[in-house]
């Protein structure tokens, strides 16, 4: 039997480093109109590392010993800003300490008991250049902050261009990173919709939005906190390499093959298949 054009561009997507889950998957994948994408580990590399530590003056804390607490905290987290900040704990020889009683909210940070004092590692409204800042805090009160930056996709402004002419209408960027390092993100790729410091449930509100606009979206994201606008979005896809196990559950598509101009790659074999069947 000669293979039906949805399942010969699941096998196509799957040479071109994309696994659509189903044949309705791959269907959807040709009917968006719109395009909504995250920043972190999506348009950027999601490798950030850390470009300054900055302990308060009246912490108490030297440079060392506020990032060998972060990473502490941070060890059981698998976001990308906990591995840049143990990262750079060890190329500093610090010591991470246990923790216990971890814990990690969506799109906010982490908490954990170190030597028996609760670390906090979170989001902070501040801003340092367009790097990502967040706040440390030591049983509640904040004792410096990190500043992190993450590489540009060399391939997000040709993606983000190609997503433009496929739909009519450019990428919606969210984010739950501070304005000034979503704009710098958004410059970068010609983007001017640009909405930072969502929560994830911010990020559903959008998708919905525009899907209340009568607008057919594809959301594109990496992370735990994608995963509801994953859901949420006509159709939805996962970056697979650093990509969370719920984002990569979530999606009806995930790219294994690390390119993110695999994304708009997907959309055309979808939209060939479907005027072979229609
Ligand atoms: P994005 O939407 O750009 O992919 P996230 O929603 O994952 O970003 O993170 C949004 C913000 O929440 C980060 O910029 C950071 O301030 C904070 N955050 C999330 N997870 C962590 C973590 N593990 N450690 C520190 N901060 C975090
Ligand atoms: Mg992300």
């Amino acid at each position: 039997a000669t293979m039906p054009p949805l399942l010969s561009a699941i096998a196509n997507a799957g040479r071109h480093g994309v696994l659509v889950k189903s044949a309705l998957a791959m269907e959807r994948l040709g009917e968006i109109d719109a395009t909504a994408l995250d920043k972190t580990g999506t348009l950027t590399e999601g490798a950030p590392e850390v470009t300054a530590v900055r302990p308060l003056p009246d912490s108490g804390l030297d440079e060392n010993e506020l990032l060998a607490l972060a990473a502490a905290a941070e060890h059981p987290s698998e976001h990308p800003l906990a591995r840049a900040i143990v990262t750079a704990a060890r190329a500093r020889n610090l010591r991470i300490a246990p923790a216990e009683d971890f814990t990690a909210a969506s799109g906010r940070g982490v908490t954990a008991t170190v030597a028996g004092r609760v670390v906090g590692v979170g989001r902070a409204e501040d801003a340092d250049g367009d790097a990502t800042v967040v706040r440390v805090t030591l049983d509640g009160t904040p004792v410096g902050t990190l500043a992190l930056t993450d590489r540009l996709r060399a391939d997000a402004p040709a993606t983000t261009a190609a997503l433009t002419a496929l739909t009519g209408t450019a990428p919606v960027l969210l984010t739950g990173d501070n304005a000034r390092a979503a704009a710098r993100v958004a410059d970068a790729t010609g983007l001017t919709d640009v909405r930072a410091q969502l929560l994830p449930e911010d990020k559903v509100k959008a998708v919905r939005g525009l899907q209340d606009a009568g607008r057919k979206v594809l959301f594109v994201g990496d992370g735990v906190n994608d995963a509801p606008a994953l859901a949420a979005a006509h159709s939805g896809i996962a970056m697979g390499r650093a990509g969370s196990d719920l984002a990569l559950e979530t999606a009806d598509a995930v790219v294994v093959r690390d390119e993110l101009t695999t994304v708009p790659a997907v959309v055309r074999l979808s939209r060939a298949a479907r005027r072979l069947v229609l």
